[in-house]
């Protein structure tokens, strides 16, 4: 599907400032300053909304193999956009095409803590056919710019550049420093991205306090910050058969039948259920003070209750327990051949504080009989993470989105994962940012991501870079 229809196109002008084709890169990690001339609008709101668009227009799409992403055109389009006010910056190439950008305002204390917005570019594969309109052209309809990444999480990396661009343009003092970070492959595991950069060029990317995906929906009277994410802990159940001839199946150790029961009894044994880190905070918000926040505060009635959240009973469910979802099943080569060899992939995501021998008991306990010719491999995964609520940073937030909403926050944890981890693991505390209008609820943030006819409102892309100038400079200023 393509172009816009005429009747509901507002007809906004074309982002051709930073769309064209930039400069060469200055190469890795060589740091340089463009001498362009490129023209600044008045207003940042602007500023943002025709970066966004061009960004979205780069159509840096990550479907999880090395080549793909190609995150190096939208960092062109930041290089123009950076280098016209004479900013230096450093371009990172970990693999072909696969770059990431960062800049550093120095702070005039060397003591103060550092500040790091971090984006990424890359956005996930769409299915053209499920839109109504070009998922990469960008349009501005009913104020609202559609597009795959408009969401996750394009409009923060714009607006994180365009609030960088104007602290160093205006040139009013900082204490620490402001760190833009926009980077590859966030959407494929990190490790052409972040992963990479903070292996490879730590100093670079350092900073004490990270801004980074998401937050900024309703749940309630509130507004959302996330300060949490589980782990991921993925594994691989092998059973063994016999191989034989499949015209005579009677009596004989089929792979694919064991497999078949084992995966109806993976996916219904019971995850023990938790309901403690930010699960409080979240009912308190969703449901405070009525009958339902007193079940969902229950560990016996809980389950019973998830259904009264609605499009939120899958994250409810997710946020209370370790998840095991079998998701790949393979066995098999021959039509005719009883298979000797079966396996289940499950994506398992843990809670804070569970092993992963802990995860491997569950798995046995859950395969039962079938557990004693079992194999289980563990395959890549990462560890839950979480940053305290009672640092400056997460004060200032409150502060910033009680000025520009007039509400207040409450943190969460996230079902999925993001950078943020990568920052948490080197001792940084880092949030899940981002200011969307009224009209986004979490159920709809979460129908929206990865999903067709992705599309942010104006109004979020204003709220969000008021308030992120906000918390900068109460963050940061002298
Ligand atoms: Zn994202």
């Amino acid at each position: 599907m393509s172009g816009t229809t005429g009747a509901s196109c507002t007809c906004w002008p074309s982002p051709t400032i930073w769309a064209e084709a930039g400069p060469p890169s200055p190469g890795n990690g060589r740091f340089a300053t463009f001498p362009y001339d490129v023209t600044v609008t008045t207003s940042l709101h602007d500023d943002t909304v025709d970066l966004l668009r061009s960004l979205i227009r780069t159509e840096c799409v990550n479907d999880g193999t090395p080549d793909s992403g190609q995150e190096i055109q939208a960092v062109r389009v930041l290089e123009r956009y950076l280098g016209g006010v004479g900013i230096e910056y450093g371009v990172y190439e970990s693999h072909p095409g696969r770059a990431s950008l960062v800049a550093r305002l120095h702070g005039t204390d060397p003591d103060a803590p550092s500040l790091a917005l971090v984006g990424h570019l890359d956005v996930v594969p769409v299915e053209p056919a499920g839109w109504a309109h070009d998922p990469f052209a960008a349009d501005v309809i009913d104020g609202e710019v559609w597009g795959r990444g408009a969401v996750d999480m394009l409009y923060l990396t714009a607006s994180f550049a365009t609030v960088f661009r104007e602290a160093a343009r205006s040139g009013v003092p900082l204490r620490g420093d402001l760190v833009f970070v926009a980077v590859a492959d966030e959407e494929g595991g990190s490790r052409y991205g972040l992963d990479w950069l903070l292996r490879n060029v730590p100093e670079v990317v350092a900073a004490d306090y990270v801004l980074t995906e998401a937050g900024g929906m309703r749940i309630g009277e509130k507004v959302v910050v996330a300060v949490a994410e589980k782990g991921s802990a993925g594994r691989r159940v092998t059973l063994r058969g016999t191989p034989g001839h499949a015209s005579a199946p009677h009596g004989t150790r089929n792979a694919a039948v064991l497999i078949a029961e084992a995966v109806r009894r993976l996916n219904d044994f019971p995850s023990p259920v938790t309901l403690g880190g930010q699960w409080p905070a979240f009912v308190e918000a969703y449901a405070g003070g009525s009958p339902l926040a007193e079940r969902l505060g229950d560990p016996e009635r809980v389950d019973a209750a998830l259904t009264e959240l609605g499009a939120l009973a899958g994250y409810g469910h997710a946020v209370t327990r370790t998840t095991y979802a079998p998701t790949v099943l393979r066995s098999g080569t021959a039509h005719n051949v009883i298979p000797g060899l079966g396996s289940i992939d499950l994506d398992v995501r843990t809670l804070p504080g569970v092993t992963d021998d802990e995860v491997d008991a569950h798995l046995r306990a859950a395969l039962g009989d079938l557990a004693e010719d079992a194999e289980i491999t563990r395959l890549h995964g990462w560890l839950p993470s979480a940053s305290p609520t009672d640092s400056p940073l997460y004060t200032v937030l409150g502060e910033a989105l009680g000025e520009t909403l007039g509400r207040e926050v409450v943190p969460i944890v996230a079902a999925g994962g993001s950078d943020a981890r990568l920052y948490r693991y080197r001792g940084a505390v880092a949030y899940g940012f981002g200011v969307l209008s009224d009209a986004w609820s979490y159920e709809r943030y979460r129908s929206v991501i990865h999903s067709h006819n992705e599309r942010i409102d104006l109004e979020s892309v204003r709220l969000t870079v008021d308030t992120l100038t906000r918390v900068v400079h109460g963050f940061l200023g002298e």
